[in-house]
């Protein structure tokens, strides 16, 4: 079983139906919408408060009308959620228990750092502490080598739009 973080998190939100272009209201909030689909999930709840921080960011800056607002937001909502997938896992009762063997980055540039532990076994609570789906914008996954179960257990929950 082979788990990327960053990629369940970036499916997850489009399969729940957040639609990044129409997020931004362009008066430093989100859409009415928008708002009303993301709050019917709690595994969004994070997620929005940091799409929120990332907006008053943007709203201050004075480069503003070039940005990228829904690009900005999606990597923040994608990024959150790919954290606390991994924080959750690694804070499970059970996360002694799961094992994993580092993969190779979907993304074109990979971190070096990250590079280091490719193919390398370690708990869940390790790779946590190395960065794995939590360091911004990393894109690398895991084998699940033992704990099978009680991973499946907690992304079954997940992708069902509910905080573990
Ligand atoms: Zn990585």
């Amino acid at each position: 079983m082979y788990l990327f973080p960053y990629s369940m998190a970036t499916k997850l939100i489009d399969w729940l139906g957040v639609d990044f272009e129409r997020i931004y209201n362009e008066r430093g909030g989100m859409q009415r919408e928008q708002l009303k689909l993301i709050n019917k999930y709690s595994v969004l709840m994070q997620a929005k408060t940091n799409a929120y921080m990332t907006i008053k960011r943007l709203e201050r800056s004075k480069n503003k009308a070039n940005i990228d607002f829904a690009k900005n937001i999606k990597n923040t909502m994608t990024g959150t959620l790919s954290s606390e997938i991994l924080q959750t896992l690694a804070s499970s009762p059970n996360a002694d228990e799961i094992i994993i063997e580092w993969q190779p980055s979907s993304a074109e540039e990979e971190r070096a750092t990250h590079a280091l532990h490719y193919g390398k076994r370690m708990t869940i609570k390790q790779a946590e502490k190395l960065g794995l789906g939590v360091e911004y914008n990393c894109q690398c996954g895991m084998k699940i080598i033992a704990g099978q179960k009680h991973v499946q257990k907690i992304t079954t929950k997940i992708n069902r739009g509910k905080k573990a």
